[in-house]
């Protein structure tokens, strides 16, 4: 797909670059904060499957707001399989969210002093089969979660991608044990088309003589019947629409100036990824083409 036809068809792709995002994902984040305000008062911040970091930058420019003169900076921890290019202000960790080791790294810079907000936007790599895909996703979550439980002080915000599947109900309940207020939001910036939302879990308030551990890291969806919750088990979370209804819409092509004042130029990414897997692919190809000229 060439350059323009991008910029076309994904608007959002294409003000991300206008705007400097890293990602267009930028854009979840801020709509899902202009519904929650996500970020008053926020001063430490963990940015789980952060790359290549949009919302680390959103983190970034949001939490600088709350600091005041003489305060110690803001303190957000990033973490991902992939390597992320630097970014100011942010400590960055290489590492799976599933691991035990990945986990206690990230608690070892909370020492002593809690994150306010938990933030996770985490995606597997989507193979297609959706009932692998979704399970997946939430094996990510729950991992997300259990390194919550570390982290996050009482009160404390924990905002996390989530696939609408057929194992939603038990997402849901599992995470209201651990917060009072749970929302499922959708972003106007989040393609329609997509099974994707963003459940925002606030009020961070484990149950009595809860005690986090590593060792049982919730990893189990396995559970009865047809997949559904019943009674006082089954957990009803509001559903949310965010973003301006007048913004733009993620499903639909816009002319290419209609973004932007100025004359259309499609734009480079504002950081191209500094590692990413098809480079691999990429490195095997051209092996093969010079071993086929010798
Ligand atoms: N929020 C990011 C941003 O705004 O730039 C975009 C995140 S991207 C949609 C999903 C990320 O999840 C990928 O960078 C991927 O490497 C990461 N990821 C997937 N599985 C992971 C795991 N087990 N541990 C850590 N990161 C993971």
């Amino acid at each position: 797909m060439g350059k323009t036809s991008k910029d076309k068809r994904d608007v959002y792709y294409r003000l991300a670059k206008e705007q400097g995002w890293r990602a267009r994902s930028a854009f979840k984040l801020l709509q899902v904060d202009e519904e929650f305000n996500l970020f008053e008062g926020v001063k430490r911040a963990v940015d789980l499957c952060a790359a290549p970091g949009s919302w680390s930058q959103v983190l970034s420019q949001k939490l600088s707001q709350n600091i005041g003169e003489g305060e110690e900076p803001a303190k957000i921890v990033a973490v991902d399989l992939q390597a992320m290019a630097p970014l100011s202000g942010v400590i960055q960790l290489q590492g799976d969210i599933t691991k035990v080791s990945t986990a206690e790294k990230i608690i070892s810079y909370f020492e002593g002093e809690m994150a306010d907000i938990v933030v996770c936007d985490g995606a597997p790599d989507v193979t297609g089969l959706h009932d692998m895909d979704e399970y997946i996703q939430a094996q990510l979550l729950l991992a997300a979660l259990n390194i919550t439980t570390h982290v996050l002080r009482t009160g404390g915000t924990f905002v996390a991608k989530i696939f609408r599947g057929k194992d939603i109900t038990l997402l849901y309940a599992q995470l209201k044990i651990f917060f009072k207020t749970v929302t499922c939001s959708k972003p106007r910036s989040s393609r329609n088309s997509s099974i994707e939302a963003f459940i925002v879990c606030q009020d961070y308030c484990p149950p009595e003589g809860y005690q986090p551990t590593m060792a049982n890291p919730l990893l189990d969806l396995s559970y009865g019947g047809n997949n559904e919750l019943a009674g006082p088990n089954r957990e009803i979370v509001p559903f949310i629409a965010c973003g301006d209804l007048s913004g733009y819409d993620s499903d639909k092509t816009y002319p290419l100036t209609a973004a932007t004042e100025s004359p259309y130029v499609s734009l480079e990414p504002t950081q191209s990824p500094i590692s990413p897997p098809y480079k691999t692919a990429i490195n095997l190809k051209r092996q093969n083409f010079y071993n086929k000229l010798v």
